[in-house]
């Protein structure tokens, strides 16, 4: 087999394309402590188009220990609710029904609201009539084999309910730090139709949310039961995602220009302040963060701390990086004149908690907006 040959992780097939490529990036989600000197371990950090199903995936697969659970964000909270009082609006949630989750690494659960609309949560690997997987199924290296596990669960009349971040987002936001080691698949809605087809189901209505720029929750359900008619909003997401070209290895390539636009933009503005005498500290100690400071070579020099809520990562660095994580608290007392936040969802959040730091005269900045039109 030639060095460079890969299986498609969802229909095993062998022709893709290289569409995005970051070069050796460390395990974003190994946060080594402050004092260990490294050199951190790296990896090839590459996303592969396959040619037959579409679907948008990481290439290698480096054995990586899982981030650290952070403190759940208020807009993911925020999104739950909604989403779950959407899905009832629609009929999918029928009072009793017995519910299975596939949680993310990360943490969130939705089962706490499942429960005010009377769903009941199922033991180990049992039968269910709604299974969730909510940013789960993307951590699974084989792809094939995480979907027939979930839909073998389902119970006849049951329904599939796919959360992720969708690839149209990621290509028309120019969103290329969602790629990272741990994230097995990009998903569109038709790259999924195709994998739900070769278990013999289909997608029937799809729920549009602003998180992380875009966010779709997919409800999918057997072909053979009657419920199985898509709606319109299956039609229209395929039609958006036509429009983008979401399957399209040229248009994804598109991804690798934003990665130069990006990382300029964020060292050009980081070595202004610091010549300026300016404070820069960074907010949101997030993986996705980890390949936006490597590829645009900034240091502990021109960004001395990131911030982060989690207790758990106190202590620890920014992998790649000398950049250590510090406290909200110790972040507001250096009173920053600028602060570099790396999870732009967080930034009503952000301010609302620390009002300090707009008191003091320091503003918040969106590093990922930095270098868009
Ligand atoms: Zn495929």
């Amino acid at each position: 087999m030639p060095v460079n040959a890969h299986e498609c992780r969802a229909c095993r097939r062998m022709a893709g394309h290289v569409v995005l490529d970051l070069g050796d990036q460390p395990a974003c989600d190994y946060f080594p402590r402050h004092g260990d000197p490294g050199p951190d371990p790296v990896y090839p950090l590459q996303m592969w188009l396959c040619s037959h199903c579409g679907l948008a995936q990481l290439l290698d697969d480096p054995t990586v220990p899982e981030e650290p659970k952070g403190a759940e964000p208020t807009a993911l909270v925020a999104q739950a609710a909604d989403a779950v009082a959407r899905v009832a609006a629609a009929g999918l949630l029928p009072t009793g029904a017995r519910v299975a989750e596939y949680g993310s690494p990360h943490g969130g659960s939705w089962l706490g609201l499942l429960a005010d609309w009377s769903l009941r949560p199922t033991d180990g690997t049992g039968e269910a009539d709604v299974i969730l997987d909510c940013f789960g199924m993307m951590h699974a290296a084989d792809q094939a084999g995480a979907l027939a596990e979930r839909t073998a669960r389902l119970a006849p009349g049951g329904v599939l309910l796919l959360q992720y971040h969708s690839l149209d987002t990621i290509i028309r936001l120019g969103q290329w730090n969602a790629l990272r080691h741990g994230h097995y698949a990009y998903y569109s809605t038709i790259a999924l139709r195709a994998m739900l087809g070769a278990v013999g189901f289909s997608p029937r209505s799809a729920w549009h949310f602003d998180l992380y720029g875009g966010t779709v929750l997919l409800a999918a359900v057997r072909d053979a039961d009657d419920s199985a008619t898509p709606d319109e909003t299956i039609s229209a997401a395929f039609a958006a995602e036509e429009r983008t070209g979401v399957c399209d290895p040229g248009v994804l390539r598109g991804l690798q220009q934003d990665v130069q636009t990006r990382a300029a933009a964020l060292h050009d503005w980081l070595a202004e302040s610091a010549a300026a005498g300016r404070t820069v500290l960074g907010y949101g100690a997030a993986s996705r963060a980890v390949a936006l400071l490597r590829t645009a070579g900034v240091d502990g020099d021109l960004l001395p701390a990131v911030a982060d809520a989690s207790p758990a990562k106190r202590g620890l660095r920014m992998p790649g990086t000398t950049i250590p994580v510090i406290s909200p608290a110790d972040l507001t007392a250096r009173r920053p004149d600028e602060v570099a936040l790396f999870v732009s969802d967080l930034m009503a959040e952000v301010r609302a908690s620390y009002p300090e730091v707009e008191a003091h005269g320091g503003r918040w900045v969106d590093a990922d907006a930095l270098g868009s039109a």
